[in-house]
């Protein structure tokens, strides 16, 4: 939809810093989806350049917040197709949509939160007051709530080689075919056992250890809306996390 309260667009590089009014654009496929009557100048972060996916020294993955989901997708860890395929969305806003984009919209069926979440991935943030990293798991607040400050920017998330390196499983529920998550798990599994990262049922990322530990998830935490409501979404939720239990042991 057309956002006919922008009265500027700019390359980051040219922004000369955050101002009140701007925001951050990505791929643009949620932000013009939506009214954004506050929003007075368009940040392109796209046109920052960075590499989409870089090996870190360690062995590890930095993953830009401006990597599209397409581009993750061709990766050759099985689970980050797995979880692209949990993307409601045609191949043609895959070919946009950004991880960074994803995160930060911070909706509880995002995939790619459930990817990063899971495979113990760290958020390097810039703003202002300098940098900081954050994982995942806290990155996330709530429904649509994350911990960025004014003028903070998620620059990269970074996966480290160990969590790359475990077998892992993905599941997901959702309403009707093709439909949004509204349950969308995934179980990884160390020496101590298997850790289950619940998303999309709740309204930010929970990690639990083995299926009975579903049984804890505070009350306050399962989310509803039409995709589901909470009860189904906790019912699917501790059938899938014993399916991938089952599937990983
Ligand atoms: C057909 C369709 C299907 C969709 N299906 C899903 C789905 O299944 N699951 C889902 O979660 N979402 C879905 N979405 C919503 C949205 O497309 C995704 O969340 C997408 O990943 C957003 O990425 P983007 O790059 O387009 O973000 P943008 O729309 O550019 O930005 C989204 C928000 O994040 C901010 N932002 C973007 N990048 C950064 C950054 N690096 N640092 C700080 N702030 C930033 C922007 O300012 C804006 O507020 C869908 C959208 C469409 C149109």
């Amino acid at each position: 939809m057309d956002l006919d309260t922008v009265r500027e667009y700019v390359d980051v590089a040219a922004a000369g810093g955050w101002r009140p009014g701007d925001a951050w654009l990505a791929g643009g496929t949620w932000l013009f989806s939506e009214p954004q009557p506050h929003v007075r100048r368009l940040v392109d972060l796209t046109s920052a350049g960075w590499p989409p996916l870089r090996t870190t020294a360690g062995g590890g993955l930095e993953i830009a917040a401006t990597c599209t989901v397409a581009e993750l997708a061709a990766h050759p860890h099985p689970l980050f197709a797995a979880c692209a395929r949990a993307f409601l969305a045609p191949s043609a806003v895959q070919r946009v949509a950004t991880v960074g984009g994803n995160l930060c919209t911070a909706l509880p069926a995002g995939p790619m939160i459930a990817l990063t979440a899971a495979l113990d991935g760290v958020c390097l943030l810039t703003g202002p007051g300098g940098e900081r990293t954050v994982p995942v798991t806290e990155f996330v607040a709530g429904a649509g709530t994350t911990v960025l400050g004014p003028g903070e920017l998620l620059r990269s998330v970074t996966l480290p080689p160990a969590a790359l390196a475990r077998p892992a499983a993905v599941r997901q529920a959702s309403l009707y075919p093709r439909g949004r998550s509204a349950a969308l798990l995934v179980g990884t599994r160390d020496g101590a056992g298997v850790t289950l990262t619940v998303t999309g049922s709740t309204v930010r990322p929970v990690r639990v250890r083995g299926a009975d530990g579903v049984d804890g998830i505070a009350a306050d935490l399962w989310f509803a809306d039409v995709h589901g409501d909470a009860d189904w979404r906790r019912h699917m939720t501790a059938r899938l996390a014993r399916e991938i239990v089952e599937e990983l042991s």
